[in-house]
């Protein structure tokens, strides 16, 4: 393989092509754009971009279009093209592209490659493709075009005619293994089992490119195993995959559990593996030191880290399709004294609380009081402003802005999201995924969401000191946007974010409304007691709350059901103010927060504290949880 599947020109079109797309620049205005950025630097580029442009326009599909023309033809970029094109994400079809393009050109860097250098640029390809969503025949025809090796390339050819005549991919494999080595054929068997090919056939590459001790293929033992019952291996590849299947084992366990993080911390001897549940870590299993060595190589592979950095720390972000569960995670590692440690978090909890207040037509969502829900409707349909939605980490404010959002899309406006990580794709919305490194910053994802001219706009981060002036005009030029805000209370966001625009009147006039939120812990109904309220419990429920009319509390000191923990799931409880009247003209004033507090107090704004403690009230919640997870009220009543 020493011609790269992509030429300069095509990986320099691809890498453009994907970042326009990804910015949300419509398919033929992105060309446009492409032809005159190539024409001043490249004018044959430039017209051969100009004429792939007009079969596009006339009518042409793209992959057609670029098959055509004599610059811009490679079957990769083809064949990527045609899978983004059916699956309708062209823009990540060609990042695809040009980051195998970019890869491959890395491991060039260290000279002509050996066997085992051109056998991990195959599977790379091959993992890129299938990742693309082009079908493993396909891929395996067009990942041996271009100079490959002729031994591999025969070996791929007949593989491919086997899988056309039923066969399975590993199945397949075991009939050359001369060269595919038995730890790939395994990694294969592994893929195939769990529906993971690409990301396998990415993660083997990987695991070559480590230097990862590669056992020697036993040549001539090929025609003694038969296809569909691939031998035991001798070497290693055997115990390798029951590791991999303990490590599936367990992380189906943590997600059947409703884990949200699982860290995997090394030991002396053996390593401890934990998962956290409704915010409690609980263990998970103790775990053999060389278990946890491949745990984390294959870990740190699926989420596309290198092996061998392993004294610093890494994150990346892998999927995991196990059982029901088909979910994303962020993998981090960090060295410690015994070897490298890692974490899982999985992204979209599955507390089914948590869940319910995902649901597209729950509005209100989950936890919104009648009242409150009305506010939220109300905010929900101005037509411009800002809408702070605030709360500390891990309060479910991504959660709820995605459910917000989805409540507009239902009624069929215009939705764009600009986020940092795209956790959980939401129907009839528009996402966009910030990429700082390549230029799209929250500016430019700002600027491309304004020329698309949506209903309204949510921001996954708070924006920057350089954006905010661009929110401000947006918010007050006919769009709206959500943004969340990493404060106390509604108050604290307000005042904040007032200091953030800069100009208290303009602020007040802009800033439509807040929502704080809290996650809180069920108490399990299977173990929970009554009890009265201790006196320093009852100094803490501000004066005038229903509770103190039946100062009662449940208590759930943990049974079976619950795994011992006393809690049954989480829910949300929710602040919602909104800017209006007296809380206005504060605002435009010089406020304190305490200030602030009371008029929205006064407009009958209840606080998270007193929130909880009507859920208290209703034995929906225990008093300890309810005075952890809220601050103190400073003004008191209602
Ligand atoms: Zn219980």
């Amino acid at each position: 393989m020493s011609t790269p599947l992509l030429s300069h020109e095509e990986r320099w079109f691809a890498s453009r092509l994907a970042l326009s797309l990804k910015a949300g620049v419509p398919l033929l205005q992105a060309l446009s754009l492409l032809q005159e950025e190539a024409t001043e630097v490249n004018p044959a580029l430039g017209a051969e971009v100009s004429a792939v442009r007009r079969r596009f326009e006339a009518g042409q599909p793209l992959k057609v279009a670029l098959a055509e023309s004599t610059r811009l033809s490679a079957p990769l970029l083809c064949v990527l093209c045609y899978a983004g094109e059916v699956s309708g994400r062209l823009g990540e079809a060609f990042a695809r592209a040009e980051e195998y393009a970019t890869r491959e050109l890395e491991a060039w860097a260290g000279g002509e490659p050996n066997e085992v250098g051109n056998l991990q640029l195959w599977l790379r390809r091959a993992g890129l493709m299938l990742g693309g969503g082009v079908p493993l025949l396909q891929t395996l025809e067009v990942s041996v075009e271009g100079d490959v090796p002729e031994r591999l390339r025969e070996a791929v050819l007949f593989v491919g005619e086997a899988v056309r005549s039923g066969s399975t991919l590993s199945a397949a494999l075991a009939e050359h293994v001369d060269v595919f080595p038995p730890t790939v054929r395994g990694m294969v068997r592994a893929g195939e089992r769990s529906g993971t090919l690409d990301e396998v056939a990415l993660q083997t590459a990987e695991h070559l490119h480590a230097g990862v001790p590669l056992p020697a293929a036993g040549k001539g033992s090929a025609k003694t195993t038969s296809v569909g019952e691939p031998a035991p291996d001798a070497d290693g590849a055997g115990a390798w995959e029951a590791a991999i299947r303990r490590l599936d084992e367990m992380l189906l366990a943590a997600l059947d559990a409703g884990a949200t993080d699982l860290p995997l911390q090394p030991g002396r001897s053996e390593s401890r593996a934990r998962m956290r549940v409704d915010g409690v870590l609980r263990a998970a299993g103790v775990i053999s030191s060389t278990d946890h060595l491949r745990y984390v190589n294959w870990l740190k592979a699926r989420a596309g880290l290198a092996l061998p950095r392993r004294a610093e720390p890494n994150r990346g972000a892998a999927r995991l399709r196990l059982g029901q569960h088909d979910r994303r995670c962020r993998v981090s590692t960090y060295p410690t004294l015994y070897g490298e440690a890692v974490a899982l978090r999985f992204h979209r909890a599955v507390d089914p609380a948590v869940e319910a207040l995902e649901q597209p037509d729950a509005l209100p969502p989950l936890g919104l009081r009648a009242d409150q829900a009305a506010i939220v409707d109300l905010l929900l349909r101005q037509p411009n402003g800002i809408l702070l939605v605030a709360g500390p980490a891990g309060s479910g404010r991504t959660t709820m802005l995605h459910c917000l959002a989805r409540a507009v899309a239902g009624r069929g406006a215009a939705v764009f999201a600009v986020e940092e990580a795209v956790e959980a794709e939401l129907p009839g919305i528009r996402q966009v995924k910030l990429e700082p490194e390549l230029g799209l910053d929250i500016v430019n994802a700002l600027r491309a969401a304004n020329r698309q001219d949506p209903a309204l706009l949510v921001l996954g981060v708070p924006p920057d000191e350089g954006a905010w002036p661009l929110v401000v005009e947006m918010a007050n030029t006919g769009h709206y946007v959500m943004l969340p805000w990493q404060a106390q209370d509604a108050a604290a966001a307000l005042l904040e974010a007032t200091r953030a625009i800069g100009d208290p009147v303009l602020a007040a006039g802009t800033l439509v409304g807040a929502t704080a939120q809290r996650l809180v812990r069920r108490p399990c109904p299977a173990c929970a007691a009554e009890r009265e309220l201790t006196d320093l419990e009852r100094d803490q429920v501000p004066a005038g709350h229903p509770l103190l009319q039946c100062p009662l509390t449940v208590e759930s000191r943990g049974c079976e059901e619950c795994g011992y923990s006393g809690t049954a799931g989480r829910y949300a409880i929710f602040e919602t103010a909104r800017v209006e009247g007296h809380v206005r003209r504060q605002m435009s004033g010089d406020s304190t927060g305490e200030a602030l507090r009371l008029r929205l107090r006064e407009a009958g704004v209840s606080s998270l504290r007193w929130e909880a403690l009507l859920r208290v009230a209703a034995q929906q919640l225990t008093v300890t949880e309810a005075l952890r997870a809220t601050p103190a009220d400073g003004a008191g009543t209602v």
